[in-house]
């Protein structure tokens, strides 16, 4: 059966509304609400999300100082290479300032064996290490005479080793290179007690990565 729906009453003036109250969850301040689930105003949102973003920044800066990267580890050997040695080039004998000699290589840093092996590497100027590929030799005459003359037949024999490090690895090697490196720049040692210590290093070293090439 057809049923008339009954005529709108027009309403006349304007209509009461009922006035809520909407109290802050979080200030407990009588303000309209930005968040309707959990009920906050909108300088509550506000000051929760400078607050979540700062918690996330200082979770990611935790975490990164945690992780020792490759670059990481290459940067403290590298000042510790630097700060044992003479301060000047080891291929071609330029003296200059610890902080403009790089730290070469004699085994290309690419392989993962010889990367932070201490008696892989000397001080040498830039134009040695970028431009001057027989610079090796050179660095390689040193390394025999210091770590004995069969050391560079060593390293070339393990460089074609694998080395896998994990972050507990790094991270493990990096403390041990920068304590030495703390010891070395805050004592007064000579060339000969540096080395001493660059030996010590060493031999922690291989303690850690020994088991670890295969
Ligand atoms: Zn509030
Ligand atoms: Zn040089």
């Amino acid at each position: 059966m057809f049923q008339k729906t009954p005529k709108k009453i027009p309403v006349k003036g304007v209509a009461k509304r009922e006035v809520k109250e909407t109290i802050c969850s979080e200030c407990r301040k009588n303000k309209p609400y930005a968040n309707k689930t959990k009920r906050l105003c909108s300088s509550c949102v506000k000051k929760l999300q400078v607050q979540k973003a700062k918690e996330k920044k200082d979770r990611e800066r935790r975490k990164k100082a945690e992780t020792v990267t490759q670059a990481k580890l290459d940067q403290v050997t590298s000042w510790l290479i630097r700060a044992v040695y003479e301060e000047k080039c080891h291929a071609c004998g330029k003296e200059m300032q610890r902080k403009h000699l790089q730290c070469c290589h004699f085994v290309s840093r690419t392989k993962t064996a010889t990367r932070f092996d201490l008696h892989n590497m000397l001080p040498g100027c830039q134009v040695c290490n970028m431009y001057t590929p027989h610079h090796v030799w050179e660095l390689g005459k040193y390394i025999n005479k210091l770590w004995g003359e069969d050391k560079t037949e060593i390293l070339l024999e393990l460089a074609g080793k694998q080395l896998k490090l994990n972050n507990a690895d790094r991270k493990e090697i990096y403390v041990i290179y920068k304590q030495s490196l703390d010891r070395i720049e805050t004592n007064d040692y000579s060339l000969k007690e540096r080395i001493e210590i660059l030996k010590e290093t060493y031999f922690k070293y291989l303690d850690i990565v020994q088991p670890l090439i295969k």
